[in-house]
């Protein structure tokens, strides 16, 4: 399953984003220029790594998409959390 979500506008910081049992706490943006040259922004999101629970920064641009779920460590590229912590189904 994949997510994305497109935010028209900057959220304001603090917003919570919640991806199956994983949250996301905004903590900070940044302004940046896409490589087309337009303005964008960059937001940087507070969470927890489902495999050992460390907290690291996942980064987006406003469409939120294949968000990183898990820390350095644990991160496998091109792959989603699978298992523990993943629900399937509704929701
Ligand atoms: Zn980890």
């Amino acid at each position: 399953m994949n997510m994305a979500l497109q935010f028209p506008e900057p959220p304001p910081l603090g917003t919570i984003l919640l991806v199956g049992p994983q949250r996301y706490d905004l903590i900070s943006m940044e302004p940046y220029q896409r490589k087309d040259g337009k303005d964008s922004t960059l937001l940087h999101w507070h969470t927890h790594c489902p495999d050992c629970n460390a907290p690291f920064i996942a980064t987006s641009s406003l469409t939120v998409r294949d968000l990183n779920r898990r820390c350095e460590t644990h991160k496998s590229p091109g792959k989603w959390v699978a298992r523990k912590g993943w629900r399937r189904g509704k929701g």
